[in-house]
């Protein structure tokens, strides 16, 4: 019998955490997992998840890879086994559920041997709720099941917004919210500068207003033939009827749809057709996939992600990409079009049309107009893929220019910049950011509440910031090459005593001093480097030094932003010192919830337990008098 009968993924199987296992240990583990279907977790010596992966039978799959003679001869089999040294697993009721649990799981994990999608947050749709009388078209960046109807993804928030303005401007639907549009007293500007037909006030009739929403829908779905046609249709009508402003109305329309059409390439001669397109392209270990979305035979969308240094071959990569690219809320085709052959195309398939609620084809096009919008796609994933390349190469000649003028020992690939902000040692905070590959990391981002006491102490305030940090450079993952001062040569004095207490070697120390004017007027930069008595100028030394005086600027940027708002809690701290009833306890609660005085409203306070009606009067009385 199976362990697990229930409908829902079955829990985690206990696999202790250890210390490297000895190899034996691991084929005995792995040679004792279950044939059933699961996802498995590949962990190295410091327990870290690099690769995650899905079976329909956990033994066999893991086993592929640890077979004396590998029957799995791929790229990254012979990368990530000598990595591995324990592999966890968890068991699924079947290869469908494995496969959106893995999902799941490189989301969490973001393993180093998988593709990870990042969350794409610049995707569009537009959404019109139908369910409405009087529907509105919004921009969303999420499709619910909530029975309107979505168009898109775009991938240009610009031509999304110039969509949205243009339909708004020909079809004249409300913008206001739902409750606006039942209270209004009268029509609001937009009625008056005619991009609204005002259904608040009734100055459309419901029908009206829904042959405008079912033009939008029409235009939305590339339906554009039809579109003016039924508005020719309607044109005719008006004019026989000798309305003739309202035929003139619906002529502009006609114009404006005819002109926007013409603007928009229509890539294919199946009218309405709707597919997704993607297109992989590899050169050594790095890879780039573009999709493009044609909705309604137009391209509404395309978008390139590219993946350095990825050991998958193909056909992983573009299943893999699959299966993050729809496990979002996203629309899902009729078909989608692919530039080579993956695996698990009936898995896939069946998942994606379970989700889309009806039939999903994938298919590699052989001929005709979808050969040739996949051979586009692909040409542009090349194109995206030579580009990023290019910037990478462009960057890695830059660190190494500073690598050797500043005579660094490494390549300063993740650059962790440190300032301190506070007034005369008041309320001081520190600021940590972080530069990877030339580009800021913004997870890597730290904020810090100094806790010493002492005013004005610049060296120790830093020192409290960087031991903070340091004594958790194990911990917290990749360790820094370069750490970036802001400051003299005291500050460096201060980093380099923190590194030596620590006991840290191999990470490079520097510190970049405030920017100096020359009586000639012109600016000048300064680095301090250990075991060196002047500091290097590096004003004129190209712009492979902008990136330290572009990262100073922004941990100074990082380190203000934070140290105004704990400058604002502290001016709303002490205007409840002075209130009647506000004891510390209910000043904490006060200060957790809110960020500053225009925060402050009868209807925040009265979330909060504790506060009696009489508090929030004096808490409202005091913040106004200010
Ligand atoms: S005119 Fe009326 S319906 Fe139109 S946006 Fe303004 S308030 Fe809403």
């Amino acid at each position: 019998m199976r362990p697990n009968s229930k409908k829902t993924i079955s829990k985690k199987r206990t696999v202790k955490k250890e210390s490297p296992a000895p190899k034996t240990h691991l084929l005995q583990k792995v040679n004792n997992l279950p044939k059933l279907p699961g996802v498995y977790l590949m962990k190295n010596t410091a327990g870290n998840v690099i690769y995650i992966g899905k079976a329909a039978s956990l033994r066999k799959r893991v086993k592929s890879y640890f077979a004396a003679a590998p029957r799995d001869s791929r790229t990254l089999s012979r990368f990530l086994v000598p990595k591995v040294r324990d592999v966890d697993f968890i068991v699924t009721n079947s290869e469908k559920e494995a496969l959106i649990l893995e999902n799941t799981l490189i989301k969490k994990h973001k393993p180093k041997y998988n593709i990870n999608l990042k969350d794409d947050k610049t995707y569009y749709s537009l959404k019109v709720n139908i369910r409405h009388k009087y529907p509105r078209l919004l921009l969303t960046r999420s499709v619910k099941h909530d029975k309107s109807l979505y168009f898109g993804p775009y991938s240009s928030s610009a031509a999304v917004r110039d969509t949205i303005t243009l339909l708004r401007g020909i079809f004249k639907l409300r913008t206001c919210s739902d409750s606006q549009l039942k209270n209004r007293a009268r029509a609001c500007l937009n009625y008056q500068i005619n991009q609204c037909s005002a259904p608040c006030m009734r100055y459309i009739s419901a029908d009206e207003y829904k042959s405008a929403v079912d033009s939008v829908v029409l235009f939305l779905n590339g339906d554009t033939a039809s579109l003016i046609r039924n508005l020719t249709k309607r044109m005719k009508e008006f004019s026989d009827t000798m309305d003739f402003e309202a035929a003139a109305r619906i002529r502009d329309q006609i114009k404006a749809i005819k002109v926007t059409v013409e603007k928009q390439r229509v890539v294919t001669h199946k009218k309405g057709q709707n597919n997704d397109i993607i297109g992989a392209y590899k050169e050594d270990d790095d890879i780039s996939v573009t999709v493009i979305n044609v909705r309604g035979g137009s391209i509404m969308g395309l978008k390139n992600h590219v993946f350095l240094i990825n050991r998958l071959s193909m056909s992983e990569v573009v299943s893999s990409f699959i299966k993050q690219y729809y496990h979002k809320e996203r629309e899902i085709p009729r078909e989608v079009l692919i530039s080579n052959d993956i695996d698990d195309l009936q898995l896939i398939v069946g998942w994606l049309s379970e989700r889309r609620g009806n039939g999903v084809g994938i298919r590699v096009p052989s001929k005709g107009q979808s050969k040739r919008i996949v051979e586009m796609a692909l040409e542009n994933a090349k194109q995206s893929l030579l580009n990023k390349r290019k910037l990478k190469d462009d960057i890695n000649n830059k660190l190494q220019l500073v690598k050797e003028k500043l005579h660094l020992k490494n390549v300063p690939r993740i650059i962790e910049c440190y300032d301190i902000s506070n007034i005369s040692g008041k309320l001081a905070v520190g600021s940590k950011v972080v530069l990877k590959d030339g580009a800021f990391d913004k997870g890597g981002y730290r904020r810090y509440r100094i806790k010493i006491k002492t005013e004005a102490d610049d060296y120790g305030m830093m020192y409290e910031v960087l031991q903070r940090r340091l004594v958790r450079i194990e911990a917290d993952g990749e360790r820094p090459d370069l750490l970036l001062i802001d400051g003299g040569k005291g500050h460096l004095g201060v980093a380099r005593r923190v590194l030596a207490d620590l006991d840290i070697k191999g990470v490079d120390v520097v510190s970049l001093a405030k920017e100096r004017r020359q009586r000639n007027g012109v600016k000048e930069e300064r680095v301090y480097i250990p075991n060196q008595k002047n500091p290097i100028v590096i004003s004129g030394l190209g712009a492979a030094f902008n990136i330290l005086i572009t990262l100073r600027d922004e941990a100074h940027r990082f380190a203000i932003t934070y140290h105004k708002k704990v400058r604002g809690k502290s001016a709303i701290a002490s205007i409840f010192d002075s209130i009647k009833g506000i004891g510390p306890k209910k000043k904490g609660l006060i200060l957790a919830h809110i960020n500053s005085l225009t925060e402050i409203t009868k209807e925040n306070l009265e979330q909060l337990k504790g506060l009696t009606n009489g508090d929030i009067a004096n808490i409202l009385e005091e913040v106004k008098g200010k």
